[in-house]
C-alpha cells in the first residue's frame, strides 16, 4: 500500500467560520480511512519538522517569529492565519509530514502526505496561507542527507509556486516548475525555471495537454525525485480558482503525473496544494484524489 501521512493536529484551531476550510485536512483521512486507503498499515504519523530541517530553508528570525508566536499584525494579514498555537504547531507537523513522506517515497517510490504544498511561503515571510515552505525544508533535506542531487518540483496548483521559485533560484539541484492561472493570486510573480501561465476558463483537454507537454519536456531532464504539488484549486467549482477543469479532469491530470514518473521508477512524493471548492464535500473528494491515484497504481502492480 501507498505510504500516507497523517497528523490530527492538520486541523489546527482557527474557527469553522475561518475562510480557509481547515477542517478539509481531517475529513481528508477519515474519508481516506473509509475508503480502505488508509489503513493501520500504510498510516504514518510525523514528527514536527526540526530547526535544524526548517534553517536549509528559512531564516533563523523567522522562524523564531512563528516559534515565539511573535509576527507582526501585518505579517499576520499576509499569512492570512491568526498566529496561535494551534497554528505553530501545524505548521512545524506539517511540514515534518512532507519529510516524512519524502523519506518514505525513497522506499516505496510513491508515498503523499495529507497536508503540504505550502509553496507561497518565502525564506522570511508566510504569504497566503502558508506558514513554512514544506516541500523546500523536505527538498533540501534530501539533498543533505539522503544523496538526491536533481529534483524537480511539479506544481499544478491553480496558484504560482512563487515562494519556492523564490526559494530555489540559484539553486542548481532543483528545478521548480509551475503551471498556474496568469490573472490569479500572487499579483507580483517569480521566475520559476519554467513558468506555464493559463488564461482563466481553461477546460480539460486544452489543459490536460499542456500537462502532457511539460511532462514530455521534464522527462528529458532525468530527475531522480519528485515533489508533486496537486492543488485542486483548478477545477470548475472552485471558490477561487478561476479554471474549468472538471472532476474527471482532475482524475485524468493525477494518472498522468504519477504514472508517467512511477513507470520511470521516479521515486514521488505528493501533496496537497490548495482547494476552496464551494463543496466542501466535493473538495475532500478531489484532494483525495491523488491518494486514490497512488493507491490504484500500487494496488494494480501487487
Ligand atoms: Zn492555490
Amino acid at each position: 500500500m501507498v505510504p500516507i501521512v497523517n497528523h490530527p493536529d492538520y486541523v489546527a484551531q482557527i474557527g469553522d467560520d475561518h475562510k480557509f476550510p481547515i477542517k478539509k485536512f481531517g475529513e481528508l483521512f477519515q474519508l481516506l480511512k473509509n475508503d480502505g486507503i488508509i489503513s493501520e498499515k500504510n498510516l504514518h504519523i510525523p514528527n514536527p519538522a526540526t530547526i535544524q530541517d526548517l534553517t536549509r530553508v528559512h531564516t533563523n528570525e523567522y522562524i523564531s517569529k512563528i516559534s515565539n508566536l511573535t509576527l507582526s499584525k501585518e505579517e499576520e494579514r499576509k499569512l492570512g492565519f491568526p498566529i496561535v498555537p494551534s497554528v505553530r504547531q501545524r505548521s512545524f507537523v506539517a511540514t515534518g509530514g512532507t519529510i516524512l513522506a519524502a523519506q518514505l517515497a525513497l522506499q516505496s517510490g510513491l508515498a503523499c502526505n495529507t497536508a503540504g504544498g505550502s509553496h507561497h511561503a518565502f525564506a522570511s515571510s508566510g504569504n497566503g496561507y502558508c506558514v513554512f515552505n514544506d516541500v523546500a525544508v523536505a527538498a533540501r533535506k534530501l539533498i543533505a542527507e539522503h544523496n538526491i542531487e536533481k529534483i524537480l518540483i511539479f506544481d499544478l496548483d491553480v496558484h504560482q509556486g512563487d515562494g519556492t521559485a523564490k526559494i530555489f533560484e540559484d539553486d542548481e539541484n532543483v528545478f521548480t516548475l509551475s503551471i498556474h492561472s496568469k490573472k490569479n493570486y500572487p499579483l507580483n510573480k517569480q521566475l520559476s525555471n519554467l513558468d506555464i501561465e493559463l488564461d482563466e476558463g481553461i477546460k480539460d483537454d486544452q489543459y490536460l495537454e499542456v500537462v502532457f507537454n511539460s511532462l514530455e519536456e521534464m522527462n528529458k531532464k532525468k530527475f531522480d525525485y519528485v515533489f508533486y504539488v496537486a492543488g485542486v484549486d483548478v477545477h470548475e467549482e472552485d471558490r477561487i480558482g478561476k479554471f474549468k477543469i472538471s472532476t474527471e479532469g482532475i482524475k485524468r491530470r493525477e494518472e498522468l503525473v504519477i504514472h508517467n514518473f512511477y513507470k520511470k521508477r521516479i521515486p514521488l512524493c505528493g501533496v496537497l496544494g490548495g482547494g476552496y471548492n464551494k463543496d466542501f464535500k466535493q473538495l475532500i473528494f478531489l484532494h483525495s484524489l491523488l491518494h486514490r491515484t497512488c493507491h490504484n497504481l500500487l494496488h494494480h502492480e501487487n
